[in-house]
């Protein structure tokens, strides 16, 4: 979840949505969902936004019948 100043429009914060710990934002570090449900699926024009902690992350993925698809990359900028 994150909190946006109402005046300044600037991020203030990101809070785990699953620990409610609050996530030191850092670009490639809190795992960010933001998904709009189409046609064909049970929440029609809905849109779900969340974002995890990298416990957290790790602990949904942990979850996964098949696990992710994982590589390194060798240059992170
Ligand atoms: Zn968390």
């Amino acid at each position: 979840m994150r909190k946006i100043n109402a005046i300044t429009g600037k991020l203030e914060r990101v809070i785990c949505n699953m620990c409610g710990n609050e996530v030191k934002y850092i670009d490639g570090v809190c795992f960010s969902a933001d998904m709009l449900f189409g046609y064909f699926s049970r929440k029609d024009g809905i849109r779900h936004r969340f974002d995890l902690c990298e416990d957290c992350y790790d602990r949904m993925i942990a979850e996964f019948r098949i696990p992710v698809e994982e590589s390194e990359e060798t240059e992170l900028v």
